[in-house]
């Protein structure tokens, strides 16, 4: 172990499985470890990286603000989490923004507006959020109750109470869990990421929906990973046909720096008011102004090339040796191989290709702009470490 490795053991927290690899430099889809090895960068940092890494425009962004002004706090009027909130808005028919930092903070944002919302709507015994199982919402102790994996809930106990977990694709079983007592909001991920990479089926995202608006249950979907183009279109409901009271982002939205949203449309546009939450990271101006020149580059030639490659790499996969089969959505990949996928990540970081997991997947989340030769050249190194 390098001395790196060591002290990093000795001094921080051990809830990383860390790679033995020391990552230093960047540019785009390639990075650099400390031997200066070069590796094609297939996690962009779990979907946060959405333009690459160190990307020129995005930098401009980011500096021109950081020689402006860092931090004002929320007591004043910055001008970069306006314009962004605004892009948001435009883009998406949302009404209203409410910035954080995290996807966790971003869903904490969704759950207090949907309990409100259904407090003063429906009474303070309205409060349950029926969320589904498999499901990833966020590592805090209200984030963690939402979500819908024994696994991560383990000694933690309690949590937040009010969640209930109903399984995906089952309409009529997810009925059952909102019926059996009052309901404030139903939450969903259109791909569910951590929980393997599954695309929910449309029939079900949408009579849930229907269903939903039908009841006036508040409908969040949680974004944090499929948000931000990463799924063909700017957020994965789009492809659905769906209108959510509530979607929340992160990851990608700020490229690199911490950044949520929470954006609320026009039922619950009105519920937050003075005082009913806050955050003192929340909007920074540089966050925002690198994630508003981010925004503005997610066009349709970009989706439209995200679905393209999307389709590339299902094509040069699906039916390959050592391949089960192919989930996901646009530049959201997940493999199902008959190696352990573990073993197949460590074969790619030798060949130097960094991929992850999402369960007993191997996970795809390359930068949006990826260029087509990098994938290429990545995806038969791919190829030949699932062969069996
Ligand atoms: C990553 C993720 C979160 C948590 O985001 P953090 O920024 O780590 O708090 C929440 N929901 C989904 C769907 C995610 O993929």
């Amino acid at each position: 172990m390098s001395n790196l490795q060591e002290k990093d053991t000795q001094y921080i927290a051990g809830t990383y499985a860390r790679f033995p690899v020391e990552i230093v430099s960047g540019k785009g889809s390639e990075v650099w470890d400390v031997n200066g090895k070069r590796y094609i960068d297939m996690g962009s940092g779990i979907g946060v990286t959405a333009f690459g890494i160190a990307d020129d425009q995005w930098i401009d962004a980011v500096t021109a603000q950081l020689h402006a002004v860092q931090h004002m706090s929320n007591l004043y009027y910055t001008e970069p989490c306006v314009r962004l909130a605004e892009m948001l808005c435009n883009r998406t028919g949302m009404k209203k923004v409410f910035f954080s930092n995290s996807g966790a903070e971003a869903n904490e944002c969704a759950i207090k507006v949907a309990r409100k919302y259904a407090a003063e709507k429906h009474g303070e015994d309205c409060y349950t959020i029926v969320t589904l199982e498999k499901s990833f919402h966020g590592r805090t102790l209200t984030t963690l109750a939402a979500t819908g994996q024994e696994v991560f809930h383990k000694l933690f106990t309690p949590l937040t109470p009010g969640f209930v977990h109903a399984p995906a694709n089952d309409f009529e079983a997810l009925k059952a869990c909102v019926e059996a007592q009052k309901t404030a909001a139903i939450m969903i991920e259109c791909v569910q990421g951590e929980g393997g990479v599954i695309a929910l089926d449309p029939d079900f995202v949408q009579k849930t929906a229907a269903y939903a608006k039908e009841h006036d249950i508040v409908l969040i979907v949680d974004e944090v990973q499929t948000g931000n183009g990463r799924t063909g279109a700017l957020y994965a409901y789009m492809n659905y046909g769906i209108e959510p009271d509530v979607v929340s982002t992160a990851k990608g939205l700020g490229g690199g720096l911490p950044l949520g949203a929470t954006m609320m449309g026009e039922k619950v546009q009105n519920v937050l008011g003075r005082s009913d939450h806050g955050s003192t990271f929340g909007g920074n101006p540089v966050a925002t102004a690198g994630a508003c020149n981010l925004i503005s580059r997610i066009d349709d030639a970009l989706l439209a090339s995200v679905r393209e490659k999307s389709d590339y790499i299902r094509k040069e996969l699906t039916g390959a040796s050592g391949i089960k089969s192919v989930s996901g959505m646009g530049l959201m990949v997940g493999i199902e191989v008959v190696r352990p996928a573990a073993e197949i990540v460590k074969a790619c970081m030798e060949a130097g290709v960094l991929c992850l997991t999402a369960k007993d997947k191997v996970r795809l989340l390359p930068a949006l702009n990826i260029p087509t030769e990098l994938l290429r050249e990545a995806i038969e190194i791919i190829k030949t470490a699932c062969k069996e």
